[in-house]
């Protein structure tokens, strides 16, 4: 492995995160100052970049408070007007994508490449619901149960106030983008970051309001989860959660409880299935994103590799030497291709799953370890062989630039091995003939499944849901789905006049009677 040219100190912290600027943006947290403030820190240096205020149960109550009155100004106001701030913000998004992205990256460690990347997510969203919102939310009219006489009309009604609980490994995208479709629907939004990750939607949401989001409209409250969680969940209409399954879980049965909707997009374990055909070199290429990308902390990223015997040598070899040869450093520039893990607990995590894999058996073909001397959390680009499902990491998602190689013998063995896990968000097939490849993705238990590529281009598919199966999630974004779980329905309808039942002096038989014949033509005439 080439290690970026060894910096001394860490990098200087970008010229526009100042003082002034984080101030700024974490007033905007619903807080009364009276609990203990978090400290953010940046994760290269280790150093408080701001003190995070954190919000009571009363702060979180005043929030939704806030949010619900705007909601109804902002519901009143016509879907077409609502969808101007929208490409004003799209705008301004992209015209802030750089500034966007030194706020990540301070407050994640990840690599520049990826904090820029991020920035794109809510900008594409957008364009996807600003050509669709209006269509979505148009009233729809249906046929009643009787011709002529009686209509129905498909209305959908804003849910409310919707509480968003967000990831710190996509702080910018999972705070934002989420909440776009929401607002679009017009509803309010309450969002609750990680407090480890906050700036960079608390900057997304100053954009918004910069390009006329209504103020209170969209709130944030800040706090470790379970304090938080709780009275966030009982004070909201519908909750859009991102994060881990066991989180999920609690987020689920709480929502269930008070009878609300939720949308759960969880955690993975996911499998790469490469077949015998497949273009080495090409796959390579997208094998070291799969895997490395977000220095693993993707929730798509893949943890298992599935090699066909015929080539498991020639495929691991090239494999290997391309992860020996990544960049990894940090820099607030594009150079490093792997940046940092998010926190010096989270390395430890990673690192107790490669331990555990070794102590029973496993082997460290590359990487392994962390690498203190280029910051407090980066650990090594990592390939285990040997993982079996009596190891953590061989069950358990790992979420770190850690990922165990499998051999095959035949394609059959290779799908009831990736399909071996409690978790379905997203898998990846390698192969050159194209009608192989997707008949065996088909076959994949997974929301998500990419042929020639690792996770991209299921993700930035804006028009298609997403989400997991099985323990990875209920519910998808993205997708007519994505904005339309927002709505709830109401069927408006109507009868013109009284024409259901006998007539005044029918008798009930006769009445059936005709009523069944009814039924029976418009069948015939094609009316439902
Ligand atoms: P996490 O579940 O620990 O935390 C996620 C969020 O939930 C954080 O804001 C956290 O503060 C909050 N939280 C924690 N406990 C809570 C509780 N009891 N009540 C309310 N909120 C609570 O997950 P994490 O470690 O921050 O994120 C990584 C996980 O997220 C991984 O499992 C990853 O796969 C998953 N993820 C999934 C997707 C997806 O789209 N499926 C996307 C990104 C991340």
């Amino acid at each position: 492995m080439t290690v970026a040219p060894q910096k001394p100190q860490a990098p200087a912290r970008p010229a526009s995160v100042t003082d002034d600027l984080l101030r700024r943006l974490v007033a905007r947290v619903s807080s009364d100052g009276s609990r203990t403030p978090w400290p953010l820190t940046e994760v290269y240096t280790g150093e408080v970049l701001v003190e995070l205020p954190q919000s009571t149960p009363s702060d979180i109550e005043r929030a939704f408070g806030e949010a619900r009155a705007a909601q109804v100004r902002w519901a009143a106001t016509p879907v077409k007007q609502r969808l101007e701030v929208f490409k004003r913000a799209h705008t301004l998004l992209i015209d802030n994508a750089h500034r966007t992205a030194d706020l990540i990256q301070v407050e994640s460690g990840k690599n520049r490449r990826m904090a820029i990347e991020e920035t794109c997510d809510p900008p594409m969203v957008m364009s996807h619901y600003l050509k669709r919102a209006e269509k979505l939310l148009a009233p729809t009219k249906r046929g009643g149960p009787v011709p002529l006489v009686s209509h129905s009309t498909e209305i959908r009604v804003p849910k409310g106030v919707v509480g968003i609980i967000a990831p710190w490994n996509f702080p910018f995208a999972t705070g934002l983008s989420d909440a776009i479709p929401a607002l679009m629907a017009g509803n309010a939004v309450v969002v609750k970051p990680d407090n480890k990750t906050a700036l960079s939607p608390l900057f997304g949401i100053s954009l918004l309001e910069e390009a006329g989001l209504p103020k209170g409209l969209f709130q944030v409250v800040c706090g470790e989860g379970p304090d938080v969680g709780p009275t966030l969940i009982d004070n909201a209409d519908y909750i859009m959660f991102t994060g881990s399954s066991a989180t999920g879980r609690v987020i689920g049965e709480r929502a269930g409880r008070n009878l609300i909707g939720c949308c759960l997009e969880l955690g993975g374990k996911n499998p790469m299935i490469v077949l015998d055909d497949v273009d080495a070199e090409e796959w390579v290429r997208g094998a070291l994103f799969g895997v490395f990308g977000n220095t693993g902390q993707i929730c798509m990223h893949i943890e298992r590799i599935y090699l066909p015997d015929s080539r498991y040598d020639e495929l691991k070899a090239a494999f290997v030497a391309a992860t020996e040869s990544l960049n990894i450093g940090a820099a607030y520039d594009f150079g490093p291709e792997l940046g940092s893990l998010v926190s010096p607990d989270h390395m430890r995590r990673v690192q107790s799953h490669v331990d555990d894999a070794v102590a029973k058996g496993a082997t460290v073909v590359t990487g392994g370890k962390p690498r203190p001397d280029l910051g407090p959390a980066f650990f090594e680009p990592t390939i285990l062989e040997g993982v079996t499902t009596d190891m953590e990491c061989g069950v358990i998602e790992t979420f770190g630039p850690v990922v165990a190689l499998h051999r095959y013998r035949t394609v059959e063995e290779a799908i009831a091995l990736a399909n071996d896990t409690e978790y379905g968000l997203n898998a990846s097939v390698w192969g050159k003939d194209l009608d192989r490849a997707v008949a065996i993705a088909q076959r994949i238990e997974a929301g998500n499944v990419n042929v020639n590529d690792a996770l991209a281009t299921a993700f930035a598919s804006k028009g298609t849901p997403s989400g997991g199966v099985k323990a990875s999630g209920v519910g998808a974004r993205h997708g007519d789905q994505g904005l339309l779980k927002y709505t709830d329905v109401q069927n408006l309808a109507v009868l013109k006049k009284q024409v259901m039942g006998p007539r005044p002096g029918q008798e009930y038989g006769d009445y059936v009677g005709s009523m069944l014949s009814g039924l029976k033509m418009m069948r015939r005439l094609g009316i439902r």
